[in-house]
């Protein structure tokens, strides 16, 4: 790790990548740390990760994800995470690793694929300390020069019901408070990135794969308690992934005036449970 200045970037040596651009680096058996990053790993493997390396082993995914990985599932977490399995030896090696390197190289996964370029935290190499990045702060330069920056926060309506209603078999206090935070910084990032940078939030409500039919804790869920959360959501189903896309694209492509807004996604969820009366006679 380098230590980067994040208000010269310009003057950092080397060039800025681009889009489409590659880059090298060099890894091979004469570096003292070759092979060594492969190992005692909590390598986490994203959907596109198992499809290259099942293809890549000519095997299917049900053998993949039977040989070759763990699933947890954390009581915090409603989805399963999906670990790559290691050796059982004492440094816990890369079923992949070889002596003379990765044997799927190719189609390693997107951890082993980004290692070279990750910058969770910027060593500073004068006071050895390390330092966090935070990644609207390092992107904003970058967002500015393309002169026309997107950036879309997502939350959860959960940030407005709190605890409450049918929303509270799901929602937790810190889930709650953690999203509403976020359109803080939705609004301060706004005012930052304007004019070239636009900053919206798209607030998801109870998606199918979020926190809905095709999630762990749904089925934690009896019928009623199922049956109510989609009784309080006024188009009376849970959202997609294809809404959250078409949301997405909407903002990303058709709202050029927009920034610092909060587009609830929800299906009229946070609208639901209270109905409209007719006013009485005589009243206008
Ligand atoms: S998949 Fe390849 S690059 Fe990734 S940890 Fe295993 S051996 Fe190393």
């Amino acid at each position: 790790m380098i230590n980067l200045d994040i208000d010269a970037l310009d003057k950092i040596a080397g060039k800025r990548l681009e889009r489409n651009d590659a880059f090298s680096f060099q890894c091979h058996p004469e570096l003292s740390c070759f092979n060594k990053c492969c190992r005692n790993l909590n390598l986490f493997l994203y959907p596109y990760d198992v499809i290259r390396l099942k293809n890549r082993l000519g095997i299917t995914s049900d053998k993949f994800i039977d040989r070759h990985s763990d699933i947890i599932m954390r009581d915090s977490s409603f989805f399963p995470e999906v670990l790559l399995r290691m050796s059982q030896n004492e440094e816990r090696t890369c079923p992949f690793l070889s002596e003379s390197g990765c044997l799927v190289y190719p189609d390693r996964p997107d951890a082993c694929r980004t290692f070279p370029i990750e910058q969770g935290v910027i060593n500073d190499a004068k006071t050895k300390k390390t330092n966090l990045i935070h990644f609207f702060d390092s992107a904003l330069p970058y967002l500015k020069a393309s002169e026309n920056g997107v950036v879309i926060n997502f939350s959860s309506i959960a940030g407005i019901t709190g605890r409450s209603g049918p929303a509270s078999l799901i929602f937790n206090d810190g889930y709650a408070a953690a999203n509403r935070g976020i359109s803080l910084l939705t609004e301060t990032w706004a005012r930052i990135g304007a004019p070239q940078v636009r900053v919206n939030e798209i607030m998801l409500g109870i998606f199918e794969t979020r926190h809905g039919e095709k999630t762990r804790g749904w089925e934690l869920l009896d019928q009623e308690q199922r049956k109510s959360l989609i009784n309080h959501t006024l188009l009376e189903r849970t959202g997609t992934i294809e809404d959250v896309v078409n949301a997405v694209l909407f903002v990303v492509k058709d709202a050029p005036f927009m920034t610092g807004s909060i587009i609830k996604l929800d299906g009229g969820y946070t609208l639901g449970g209270e109905t409209v009366q007719p006013m009485p006679e005589g009243i206008v």
